[in-house]
């Protein structure tokens, strides 16, 4: 890394010549002993450095510097440093590979990149964003970014591990389309939200009964409830959500007091015109700090834990969540009941040491295969895909090849999408070991062990998706296994 600078450091006094002198032997033995030379100017009370420096980033030069400067002239002269900044800061960096196009990076005032050389400049940067380590998460955005480049618009990776046996489909329609049509669901009033007549909510119950009695019971799961609001500085900041899906989340704002006086106006106005005044919402609600929905229940699980130290005798740690909903903006993507804005998961969570965890998702992924070939009945698969965690945290690595770190995808053919071969299939659950991710930015620790995590995501309406794609609406054609879950459709309401 080739860096260069100009570090001017604000003095609380004048210097004199005096002390100018004694100043330039002092940053003299200094340059000595960190191995760099400078051109210094002094000027009232100003100390300017020239740096051009192979060995070290300009900007630890400059804190290790401010450090031994603060120590001198407040021992020997009772002069302080106020500050400093760095100005028209040059940083060279090595890329792990070529950039295909220049990225886009914040805060900088100039990128130029030629082969696998990237140089940034800055024309002055504060003392504050130096200490806050700015510059160095700056250098790894801009290796990330290009890193990415080479991955976007490439499909994921994706590895078929297990095919089930083929299974004839009853017939090929979109359940969603002949839900409603019946009157099993109502689309809800905002984007992407569903309403669940008594007929559908009995095959969303009966779906959760079969994940807590052929899974979670028997492998000793326990059950937990997660509040609905995620703080975004204390969770999502930590586990990389906000800077990997910020477009996602669905945001909470509170209101900024609750002083009937203060939401006086608003009130009037609105039984006045009998429309919303969103002028003067907008100045009565905060979104800061920020909040949000629950997007996947374990983020908040893990904050929960943060900063103890399990005991061995409580590990492997096992827990589900299924009484927060997860709500994701979807936009486009949004179709039926399989692709919502807010959806009912049951969330797997498990923290133990490595062996533990390996064990654990051999077991859950036999109760799963049994629930799918002889309850179900449905055709399907598996597949080693990308961790999203890797995605979500914008950074992409290529080691996890070893299977034992990284998630697994459950795919089902939907055959009203096409034939088995052409269609795409849906993903309608994971299991994912990610490793230490979520218990180090958590402070999450075993007695003598390392310890690691994962979770598996079933989502509900994924599996009433993909059971009544391939098995219909009709209950006598649904297989014996299922019937015994549910037996009857209960009787809707009637309308004339
Ligand atoms: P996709 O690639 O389909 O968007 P995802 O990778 O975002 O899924 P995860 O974050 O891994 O999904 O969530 C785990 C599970 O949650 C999924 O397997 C699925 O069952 C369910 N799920 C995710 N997004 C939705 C959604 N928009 N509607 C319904 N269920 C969903
Ligand atoms: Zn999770
Ligand atoms: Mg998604």
């Amino acid at each position: 890394m080739l860096c260069e600078g100009e570090i001017i450091f604000n003095l609380t006094k004048k210097i004199n010549k005096k002390i100018i002198s004694e100043l330039k032997r002092v940053i003299q033995e200094y340059n000595k002993k960190k191995g760099e030379k400078t051109k210094n100017n002094f000027d009232n009370s100003k100390i300017i450095i020239k740096i051009k420096s192979e060995n070290q980033t300009i900007t630890d030069y400059a804190l290790s510097l401010n450090k031994k400067l603060k120590e001198f002239l407040g021992r020997n002269y009772k002069i302080g440093v106020k500050s400093f900044k760095i100005k028209n800061y040059k940083v060279s960096i090595n890329l792990d590979k070529k950039a295909l196009k220049i990225p886009k990076i914040p805060f900088i005032n100039k990128i130029e990149i030629k082969e696998k050389k990237a140089v940034i400049f800055y024309k002055e940067i504060s003392e504050d964003f130096v200490k806050n380590n700015n510059v160095e998460r700056t250098i790894k955005l801009v290796n990330e970014k290009v890193k990415k480049q080479y991955y976007e618009g490439k499909s994921e990776h994706h590895e078929i591990i297990y095919s089930s046996p083929k299974r004839n489909p009853v017939w090929n329609k979109n359940p969603t389309e002949e839900m409603i049509k019946q009157n099993w669901i109502i689309q809800g009033p905002t984007k992407g939200k569903w309403i669940y007549r008594p007929q559908a909510t009995a095959i969303l119950r009966a779906m959760e009964n079969i994940v807590l009695n052929e899974i979670l019971k028997p492998l000793g799961f326990v059950e937990i409830i997660n509040s609905n609001i995620i703080s975004g500085e204390k969770i999502w900041n930590k586990t990389g959500h906000l800077a990997g899906m910020p477009m996602e989340l669905y945001y909470v704002a509170e209101p900024i007091s609750r002083d009937p006086k203060i939401w006086e106006e608003f009130i009037d106005e609105l039984k006045i015109t009998k429309k919303i005044p969103y002028e003067k919402f907008k100045k009565l609600v905060k979104i800061n700090p920020l909040q949000g929905l629950t997007y996947a229940q374990c983020p908040i699980f893990y904050w929960s834990l943060r900063g103890k130290v399990i005991k061995d005798s409580t590990l492997p740690l096992k827990v589900f969540e299924r009484k927060t909903n997860s709500f994701r903006y979807e936009s486009g993507g949004r179709h039926g009941i399989e692709r919502v804005d807010e959806f009912h998961r049951i969330e797997i969570v498990y923290i133990g040491t490595k062996k533990q965890l390996i064990e654990l998702r051999e077991k859950l992924m036999e109760k799963y295969k049994k629930i799918f070939n002889e309850i179900l009945e449905i055709e399907w698969r598996t597949a080693w895909v990308m961790p999203f965690y890797l995605q979500q945290a914008g950074e992409i690595k290529e080691d996890f090849k070893d299977k034992i770190y990284g998630t697994m995808d459950y795919e089902a053919w939907l055959p009203y999408r096409g034939s088995r071969e052409k269609s795409e299939w849906l993903e309608f659950q994971n299991i994912s070991i990610v490793g230490n991710k979520y218990v180090d930015a958590f402070n999450i620790k075993g007695q003598k062990e390392k310890l690691i995590s994962g979770c598996s995501g079933v989502g509900l309406e994924r599996w009433v998706a993909v059971f009544l794609a391939q098995k219909g609406l009709d209950p006598k054609k649904w297989p014996k296994g299922f019937k015994k879950y549910l037996p009857k459709i209960p009787k809707g309401f009637e309308f004339l």
